[in-house]
């Protein structure tokens, strides 16, 4: 190391891994449109808030206590859910919960990762995995995605049998992409997981956070749960269901792999009013997905009008089909022109993926015209 750097922790003890790191996070600006973090533009309504304020009530009365540490009730109705949503019987399997999926993966890695062991996933995708990774002491690698982001099973098989990985990472959607996989592509990764080692395969994490938002006809991977105890499906509360405040991601999986993620979680990692929170909202489940289809819409309409844009350079705007909230398209020979241009008229999007491309999230019709517009002139004045 160069002893004239920064030395941002002092002479502190830090771990020499995390020496030269930044916490993680977009920039919270405070500009009129936020498309940069795949939240839900729609803030509760009303009647949302009612039952959650009724909730949050109830659960204070009992604050001097702490709370079901094995969150039964959230459970069930997590389970009830997510059998209503993906279709699939989930009689013989078992329900998780922490704050955000962020934390499920975490007990993930904690569990299924470590030192001497690796976890893989599939370049471009989202860029908190390898943070769980050096976390938890687990060694990270990535196979490469296709250059239409899809993930080619046979690429995944050799990188499956090449570095024996005890933790697959596949995220359908996939961000920053906004791709979804085939279920055939998932089933050839349990395959070759198997295959690697027969006795211990590695445990396979389909990351559904965006799920809700796929187009018809791209089924989830719940329905492969039943018969493969190493597949464990995550999903969040933050982006389909409006709740990115209150901190609930959740997944579905056999028995067992759940008996494992009981072991490293913190007692009581649920509060008593998180719990309350994500209960509230389950019961409004069919309000707040109703917004979903709208977000949709706009969706497909947004990767329209941006397939009929060019860069300045001329190059028509190439846009991966999405599956999610939000969009991928370049590329720009100088996307942080067009990210800063777009910001300096009150837009902010998020300047991440492969080189060249710019993210945005799907907002209401208003601010989608307003991202629109801005970036008109934005490749106006930057030609
Ligand atoms: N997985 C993916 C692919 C994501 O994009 C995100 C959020 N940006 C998460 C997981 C985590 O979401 P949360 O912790 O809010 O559930």
């Amino acid at each position: 190391t160069d002893p004239g750097a920064a030395r941002p922790f002092g002479d502190l003890p830090i771990r020499p891994e995390l020496a030269g790191e930044h916490p993680y996070g977009a920039p919270q600006l405070d500009v009129p449109v936020l498309l940069n973090v795949n939240e839900n533009p729609y803030a509760p309504s009303a009647e949302v808030i009612a039952t959650i304020a009724a909730e949050v009530s109830r659960a204070a009365a009992t604050l001097n206590r702490y709370p079901d540490r094995e969150f039964t009730a959230l459970r069930d109705d997590l389970r009830a859910y997510l059998a209503l949503e993906s279709g699939a019987c989930l009689d013989e399997l078992a329900v998780w919960a922490a704050n955000g999926s962020n934390e499920v993966m975490l007990h993930l890695l904690q569990a299924f990762g470590g030192p001497g062991r690796t976890a893989l996933s599939f370049a471009p995708t989202y860029s908190m995995y390898p943070e769980y990774a050096r976390d938890t002491h687990t060694r990270w690698v990535t196979a490469r995605r296709e250059t239409d982001f899809t993930v080619d099973p046979a690429r995944a098989a050799a990188g499956i049998a090449e570095h024996r990985p005890s933790v697959i990472l596949l995220a359908s959607p996939n961000n920053p992409t906004g791709t979804a996989l085939p279920l055939s592509t998932v089933e050839a990764v349990l395959a070759a997981a198997s295959q690697a080692d027969p006795d211990t395969p590695a445990v396979v994490v389909v990351d559904e956070a965006y799920a809700e938002f796929r187009r018809a006809g791209t089924p989830s991977a719940v329905g492969l749960l039943a018969g493969h105890p190493n597949l464990a499906v995550t999903r969040t509360m933050s982006k389909a269901f409006a709740a990115a405040g209150a901190r609930v991601g959740y997944l579905a999986a056999g028995p067992q792999l759940v008996d494992a993620l009981r072991v490293v979680r913190l007692p009581y990692h649920l509060s008593a009013i998180t719990q309350a929170v994500a209960r509230a909202a389950l019961r409004h489940r069919e309000t707040l997905l109703a917004q979903v289809d709208t977000l949709r819409a706009e969706r497909d309409a947004l990767v329209a009008w941006l397939r009929e844009q060019r860069a300045p350079d001329g190059r028509a705007l190439d846009v991966p089909d999405s599956d999610a909230n939000f969009v991928l398209f370049g590329t720009f020979a100088d996307r942080h022109a067009v990210w800063q241009g777009l910001l300096d008229r009150g837009v902010l999007i998020r300047e991440t993926g492969p080189d060249g491309w710019l993210r945005v999230s799907v907002g209401t019709p208003e601010e989608n015209a307003a991202f629109r517009d801005a970036l008109t002139h934005v490749i106006e004045e930057t030609k």
